[in-house]
């Protein structure tokens, strides 16, 4: 594949004074880097790999233009020079790598967790306890200056330009609409008064700075909450905006508060691009489509049909900072994919860690990847277990230029990876193994397949890194090797069938995700964005304010129970922002879940089976046709015991080395940290 495949993705665009060189940017993700130690540093180190990796204009994460609009208050804030002096370097690294980058400036009204939020009205966000009080007219006014003050000390630091965040619920959104808005003054009630203060920050810093800054505006296409917007109010908020003078639009999809998700890997890809396309149609400077989007060909097809303009993408840009040089030269298949997990990005900086990405642990830690020793020699390195750790290890150490023979004892590569792909809606695994897979072959490592290495294969090498990976756990259950009791791994590779009505022993991730297996219906995968519009409740008529739509429920293809010992609510070890989606997803699918379980026995019940559990201390039979055992994994941990009992110091990673709670993101960073410290 060549830079022909993406001729509009790969073209440049002209946006106000600026003319881009192709028509992606990295949109704007709040890392936690900017309140870190060497901020500046870590910041440029960050996003110069993005630009040298040919993203065309890149956005900042949010800084609030004064203190009442942070996110938290470990969040940034840009009201003074010093503080603007201090972002100096972040710029010209951009810059010399011949990309762009506006900084963003974002109040989030009622959303911000400090002790009193402001916003358009006294009415509580569902995902903040503090109540907002109501910011006075000249309290409005004052926001608005703060605004212009903001996009001045940008302009001073070195940005290109700002991007104005309107969308997402905060603070411009949050006046936009009735939902949040009941206000009697020039800012509320009519819909020109509800869309002023969007138009009067846009048309004051354009003022402000004059034609060179580039003004982004980013607006809200469709809110996904009640109270939001109609499509042909979006539509004239676009106008209202683009007369006020901004260059360009990107588009936000969703309220945080929205019950609907927008980015987690439950959605399919360019699943909101309609929303887009109708803000395109309304206005004539460029629009800018985002979420979901996180391959080129994905990303040329929205914009070689006219949806929009330009691609955002901020998460692909963690998973791999060369995604646009990868698909410029005929590489697109050594992509490094953002699976839409959002365990090390979003779920990161909600429990207020800084972000990286799972499919890369050198997201975010450029500045400290950069300072690690270089491999002083080239060595002969055997690792062993092809799975997310082993594989990760064997191409880091590749690229750090060791002679890597990777052993796996599976008739193919991927291990666990193999299993998630088939998981419904997982099926972006599927590009992390293909990552893997193209990666390992250019880098030159040799694998060895069907190969259960021993110690004595083991001799000739240098290093040896043991990531033999998990066995899966069976409990000591009298009836457990029945007929009709199978394994998650049996299930989810085909070599076992589940009948109409399953239990699941084990409410851990496996578990969800075996339930989410049982409960699909295949034929929802030929066309997976209209099944996703139904199931949620998304409304893509124009007329609907907020775009929703009553929900349709799917016929269950299956009773599922899933089954715990603790007496807590299931699903409580899911990621903290996409295992509510896909709770909700399984409740409306009819999944029965039951707590404090006590297993006694299976035995066979005519063609089935009746397994004997107490729950809460009454006892209970279970009739089904099958039983899935979900029950979590044990270390393999032969190999290491063997190598330790001849005295070979051999790291052990991954599931080899601690099986419990292991999952992609340790193994893969696991595996690449071993790599380099090789
Ligand atoms: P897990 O999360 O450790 O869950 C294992 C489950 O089995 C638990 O519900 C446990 O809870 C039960 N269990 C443990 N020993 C048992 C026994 N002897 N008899 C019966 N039940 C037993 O492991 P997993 O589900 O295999 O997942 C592996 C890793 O992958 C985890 O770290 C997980 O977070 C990760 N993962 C995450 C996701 C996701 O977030 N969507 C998806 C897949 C995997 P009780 O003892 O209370 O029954
Ligand atoms: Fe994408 Fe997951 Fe990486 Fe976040 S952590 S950027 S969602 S792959």
């Amino acid at each position: 594949m060549t830079a022909s495949h993406f001729p509009t993705l790969l073209s440049p665009l002209t946006v106000g004074a600026h003319t881009l060189r192709n028509r992606t940017l990295m949109g704007s993700m709040h890392t936690r880097l900017e309140t870190m130690d060497h901020a500046a540093e870590r910041l440029a180190a960050f996003y110069a790999e993005r630009a040298r990796g040919q993203a065309a204009l890149i956005v900042t994460g949010g800084y609030a233009p004064n203190p009442a609009g942070v996110i938290d208050p470990g969040s940034p804030v840009l009201m003074t020079e010093a503080q603007a002096d201090a972002l100096r370097p972040v710029p010209p690294a951009v810059h010399a790598e011949g990309g762009k980058i506006l900084l963003q400036v974002l109040h989030t009204g009622r959303s911000a967790r400090i002790a009193q939020p402001l916003g358009a009205s006294a009415r509580p966000s569902p995902i903040n306890r503090a109540v907002p009080r109501a910011l006075a007219t000249d309290e409005v006014w004052q926001t608005i200056e703060d605004y212009v003050h903001c996009a001045r000390l940008a302009h001073h630091a070195g940005f290109d330009g700002v991007e104005i965040m309107g969308s997402e619920g905060y603070l411009i959104n949050q006046f936009a609409v009735t939902r949040t808005n009941d206000r009697s003054d020039a800012f509320g009630g009519s819909e020109e008064n509800r869309h002023r203060l969007a138009v009067e920050i846009v048309r004051r810093t354009r003022a402000a700075l004059g034609p060179g800054f580039l003004v982004m505006y980013r607006i809200s296409a469709l809110d996904l909450v009640e109270g939001g917007a109609s499509a042909d109010e979006i539509a004239r908020l676009a106008r209202a905006v683009e007369a006020a003078g901004a260059d360009i639009l990107n588009t936000g999809i969703g309220w945080h508060e929205a019950r609907i998700p927008t980015i987690a890997y439950v959605v399919p890809r360019a699943a909101w691009s309609f929303a887009a396309a109708r803000v395109k149609r309304a206005v004539t400077i460029p629009v800018i489509v985002s979420n979901r989007i996180n391959m080129p060909q994905v990303a040329e097809e929205l914009l070689a049909r006219g949806d929009a303009d330009m691609v955002s993408m901020a998460r692909p840009f963690l998973a791999d900072a060369a995604f646009v040089q990868k698909a410029a030269t005929g590489r697109a298949d050594e992509i490094n994919t953002c699976i839409a997990c959002n365990q090390a990005c979003l779920d990161y900086i909600f429990s207020e860690r800084p972000a990286t990405c799972l499919v890369n642990p050198r997201a975010g830690r450029e500045w400290e990847f950069d300072r690690l020793p270089a491999p002083a020699v080239r060595r002969r390195v055997a690792v062993v277990g092809a799975g997310a750790a082993g594989l990760a290890c064997a191409l880091a150490a590749a690229h750090a230029g060791h002679d890597v023979t990777l052993f796996e004892a599976g008739a193919d590569i991927g291990g666990q990876l193999n299993l998630a792909r088939a998981v419904p809606g997982k099926e972006e695994f599927g590009e992390l193994l293909r990552y893997f897979r193209t990666g390992i072959a250019r880098a030159g490592v040799t694998v060895r397949l069907g190969c259960r290495a021993r110690a004595d294969d083991l001799a000739g090498f240098e290093r040896v890194v043991v990531a033999c990976g998990v066995t899966a756990r069976t409990p000591d259950l009298p009836g457990i090797d029945a007929p009709g009791v199978i394994g998650y791994a049996d299930l989810l590779s085909g070599r076992a069938r589940a009948g109409r009505r399953v239990a699941v022993i084990g409410a851990g991730g496996i578990g969800f995700d075996v339930a989410e297996f049982l409960l699909s219906d295949p034929a929802a995968a030929a066309d997976p964005v209209a099944r996703f519009h139904a199931e949620w409740g998304v409304d893509t008529a124009p007329a609907s304010a907020g775009g929703l739509a009553p929900e349709q429920a799917p016929r269950p293809a299956r009773e599922v129970t899933l089954l715990q010992r603790k007496p807590e609510k299931p699903g409580r070890s899911l990621g903290m922002t996409t295992g509510w989606a896909l709770k909700a997803t399984l409740a409306r699918r009819g999944l029965k879940t039951l707590s404090g379980c006590a297993y006694q026995r299976i035995e066979a019940a005519g063609a089935g089976l009746r397994l004997h559990l107490a729950v809460g201390g009454v006892p209970q039979a279970l009739e089904v046709d099958t039983i899935v055992v979900c029950a979590g994994q044990e270390s393999a941990g032969a190999l290491a015991a063997e190598l330790a009992a001849r005295g070979i110091d051999a790291p052990v990673i991954g599931g080899a080395r601690h099986a419990a709670e292991l999952d992609a993101l340790r193994a893969i960073d696991e595996g690449t940290r071993t790599a380099l410290a090789l």
